[in-house]
């Protein structure tokens, strides 16, 4: 998509901090960390939001990229977070599918 932020990553127009790229997905630090480790996993595809997506092997890959990548920062066994954003109750920003992994510091629950 034209002007998606996280699709000029996946061409190169912008240049993200790039943690792990495949065929199928780019995973960068996030430019505004919550946690001493935030990365942000997207498919390049451009998806819009979790609604829109219909590939349920993609999905599952994503999430296995998360815990993947998790293994790799040598934060599985301690714990992380995932998090996907939907919409705008869901509190989403950038309308192109991402998973955050949160991890290096106790999470605490927040509804909010
Ligand atoms: P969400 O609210 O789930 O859509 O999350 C969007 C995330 O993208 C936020 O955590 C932002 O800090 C992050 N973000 C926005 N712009 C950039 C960028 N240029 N590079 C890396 N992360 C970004
Ligand atoms: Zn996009």
């Amino acid at each position: 998509m034209n002007d998606c932020l996280f699709c000029k990553m996946v061409t190169g127009d912008i240049t993200p901090d790039v943690v792990f790229e495949n065929d199928e997905f780019l995973a960068f630090n996030d430019i505004n960390p919550q946690a001493p480790i935030h990365v942000l996993i997207i498919p390049k595809r451009h998806i819009s939001t979790l609604n829109d997506a219909d590939d349920a092997l993609l999905l599952g890959k994503l999430m296995q990229t998360a815990a993947q990548l998790a293994k790799q920062f040598g934060v599985a066994e301690a714990g992380y977070r995932t998090v996907i954003n939907c919409n705008a109750h869901g509190g989403q920003a950038v309308y192109h599918l991402h998973v955050h992994l949160l991890a290096g510091r106790q999470m605490l629950w927040s509804p909010g």
